[in-house]
């Protein structure tokens, strides 16, 4: 989250003072939550947006949505928050691993050399607001007959080549949680272009009986689906939210535009390559070191010039750590859907060499949101010393 403010706050006290804090009410096209999803459509360039609680919530749905299950793979990266290989595994399918290249993002290489018969899907990540080259990743996935869910949790309002995130592939998903660019403290969102799709993400999202009389309408399949509706407080605030982006993200981009400027001069390390820098959401600078311990000494000796962190060290964001896709970890033993993949998958801590090589030797800079930009400028210089 880079602002909120009065009118977030304004937002909320009208759906208060209005006594309607649940999405489906008389008049339901009328609601908070209706309006975000026609505003984040608009915004983002496809049909239909679902709203949800959460971006693992949307990527369950959107998996529904493809119709992912027991006896699929679907390809994920080596660097991305856990979720997106946990809500695999939510719906019965295996997350095959695949090393990300120097960029950060999803390999198109190694993917094509995990793509086996049994593939469903593919989820390239733009980690950090960079984009995954969804050219190479696209083409492939039309080769092979798979899928692409577009994970665009730390993206929103990116592009690819001018295309918003969430509009490359079949479906994509936002995040809105507290740590995400825009934010209602937690929240989420399906995308797609795809009327089956969104049917079945729609009724994966709400299974039970509140929105009976628009899925009805709408011509919605019968399964058993889940809970992942938002509330008018949610859809209210990303209402206001979604009015910030695109200053949001010019404000992002001059600041790392004027860092990476003055950083390209350094001798100690290189400037991580960006698929596409136009529509890159500018949240990091990423520099490059020869080894990993250059990389952790650069990154000691000025912690206290910015913020910065190299993805190794980030936790669930490193697949090494992902101890329940690691062990096969579902919420119950006869649930586990490894023993439902069609092919032995073996994937340990040491499976993607080079993706552990690069996010040691990788330190990710926050670009500065608060600051000018000749205070930028000096913080750079400052990481040039
Ligand atoms: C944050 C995040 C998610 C999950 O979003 P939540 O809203 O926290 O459920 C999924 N994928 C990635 C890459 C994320 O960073």
């Amino acid at each position: 989250m880079y602002e909120m403010g009065s009118r977030e706050a304004e937002a909320v006290r009208k759906v208060i003072e209005s006594g309607q804090l649940f999405r489906y009410h008389e008049g339901e096209t009328a609601t908070w939550s209706a309006r975000f999803e026609r505003d984040l459509a608009e915004k983002v360039g496809v049909r239909y947006a679902l709203a949800t609680s959460s971006g693992t919530g949307a990527t369950v749905c959107a998996l529904v949505g493809l119709g992912v299950g027991p006896g699929d793979e679907v390809i994920v990266p080596a660097y991305t928050f856990i979720a997106t290989a946990l809500a695999v595994m939510t719906v019965g399918a295996v997350p095959v691993i695949a090393e990300v290249d120097d960029s950060l993002t999803l390999d198109p290489e190694d993917v094509e050399r995990k793509l086996s018969p049994h593939t469903q899907a593919i989820i390239p990540v733009h980690m950090l607001g960079l984009p995954c080259d969804m050219g190479k990743l696209t083409r492939l996935a039309r080769k092979h007959k798979v899928k692409v869910l577009e994970d665009a949790a730390q993206a929103a309002g990116g592009s690819w080549r001018g295309k918003r995130f969430g509009a490359n592939g079949d479906v994509g998903i936002y995040s809105f949680n507290y740590y995400k660019i825009i934010s209602s403290g937690e929240g989420g969102a399906v995308l797609t272009d795809d009327k089956d799709i969104y049917h079945r993400a729609l009724m994966q999202h709400d299974g039970g009986c509140a929105f009976f009389s628009l899925a009805a309408a709408e011509g919605a399949p019968v399964f058993a689906g889940g809970n992942y509706r938002v509330s008018e407080i949610t859809t209210a605030i990303l209402c206001e939210q979604l009015k910030r982006l695109d200053g949001i993200l010019k404000r992002l981009r001059a600041r790392k535009a004027a860092m990476a400027e003055l950083l390209a001069r350094s001798e100690a390390f290189d400037l991580s390559p960006v698929r596409d820098a136009d529509g890159d959401c500018a949240t990091t600078v990423g520099l490059r070191f020869d080894d990993a311990d250059a990389a952790a000494a650069f990154a000691e000796r000025h912690a206290a010039d910015a913020s910065m962190f190299r993805p190794i060290d980030t936790n669930r964001h490193v697949y090494g750590n992902w101890e329940a896709v690691m062990e096969h970890v579902a919420a119950h033993p006869a649930m586990d859907p490894f023993q439902w993949a069609k092919r032995k998958i073996d994937q340990g801590p040491d499976c993607c060499p080079r993706s552990l090589d690069v996010m040691g030797r990788t330190v990710c800079v926050r670009v500065p949101y608060g600051l000018t930009l000749a205070e930028t400028r000096k913080l750079a210089r400052r990481l040039l010393g």
